[in-house]
């Protein structure tokens, strides 16, 4: 391998250790204890994980940190109403509704309900529009994760660069395209419907995969020298760890774009790390703006 890697663990623990910073200033100076709520409805085991993962973490970063479990067979109303709930809720400054919500319950109307000061994962339409017109917003906590990677592996500076995304959901592919354009990137989006995917990928100096798509892109649509930012978290069987066993592969190879790349991200170890962090950030983020607190100046 001759990239260098892009540890999600060191660059997570430094943005963590900076939360924990800014919280206890906050805690100090203002009296103020962000808190941040998750929402699950049912069973899901990966969403489950997810959810004590972020419980964790809050508690670690010295914030408050709630949960509200919701049984698989509630009702959109029901959602809903828990959602309104925190909205009214002062000690909850920012909170996610944890996808995907069972077939029942509509996704998009949950987000439209979440207040935009409060969207921890800055789904709601008005902070996409925020985003996208330049305006500070709360911004999707992985493709801050993303943003965050790219910059360090750069040195700071994006300017001129050509972003390749592959991926173009509201969760990551277009938040990452609004964030590298911001930084005076070329960005260029591709999706299951874009002409030769790998000729376009070849035109990446940052290339980022957000698809869902095991290993799908190869070492040979990586430019030599670029920046590969690997989103993606597919589980697929694992025979040689024993019958039944899996393992997490990103969206990219990694071996064949590791010998191409200047630096690449692993998975796991990499982006899924980040957004924990920038989670944590967002919860800030919304309760120095919901109290009307300046953050430190490089927070
Ligand atoms: P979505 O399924 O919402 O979007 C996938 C995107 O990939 C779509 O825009 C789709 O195009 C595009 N796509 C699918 N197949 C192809 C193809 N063959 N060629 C080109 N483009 C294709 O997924 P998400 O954006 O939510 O997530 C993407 C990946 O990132 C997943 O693996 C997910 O697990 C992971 N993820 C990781 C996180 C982390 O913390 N690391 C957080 C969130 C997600 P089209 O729009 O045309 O259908």
């Amino acid at each position: 391998m001759s990239a260098v890697l892009i540890d999600g663990k060191i660059l997570a623990m430094a943005l963590k250790a900076r939360v924990r910073d800014e919280i206890s200033r906050l805690k100090s100076e203002f009296d103020l204890t962000p808190g941040l709520g998750v929402v699950l409805v049912g069973h899901d085991p990966a969403s489950e994980i997810y959810v004590r993962n972020k419980g964790i973490a809050s508690v670690e970063a010295g914030m408050n940190s709630f949960e509200y479990k919701l049984p698989a067979t509630a009702t959109q109303d029901e959602v809903l109403a828990q959602v309104r709930q925190l909205n009214e809720d002062t000690n909850v400054h920012g909170f996610l509704v944890q996808f995907p919500v069972p077939d029942q319950i509509s996704q998009q109307a949950v987000i439209d309900a979440i207040s935009p000061e409060k969207d921890a994962d800055g789904l709601h339409p008005l902070n996409a529009g925020r985003l996208a017109s330049g305006l500070p917003a709360m911004v999707p906590a992985t493709p801050m994760g993303c943003l965050i990677m790219a910059k360090h592996a750069l040195g700071g500076d994006l300017s001129g660069k050509h972003a390749v995304i592959i991926g173009r959901s509201n969760l990551v592919g277009k938040p990452i395209a609004q964030l590298l354009l911001a930084e005076n990137c070329t960005v260029t989006i591709c999706h299951s419907r874009s002409h030769d995917l790998p000729a376009l990928c070849r035109e990446a100096d940052i290339l980022v995969a957000a698809v869902g798509r095991p290993e799908m892109v190869r070492g040979d649509w990586v430019k030599p020298g670029a920046v590969v930012i690997d989103v993606g978290i597919n589980r697929i069987p694992a025979p040689e760890r024993g019958e039944g066993k899996t393992r997490l592969v990103g969206d990219v190879a990694f071996a064949e774009a590791a010998e191409i790349a200047s630096a690449i991200t692993p998975v796991p170890g990499g982006v899924g790390l980040m957004t924990v962090a920038c989670l944590m950030r967002n919860a800030v983020v919304a309760a120095a703006r919901q109290s009307g607190v300046s953050l430190s100046s490089d927070f």
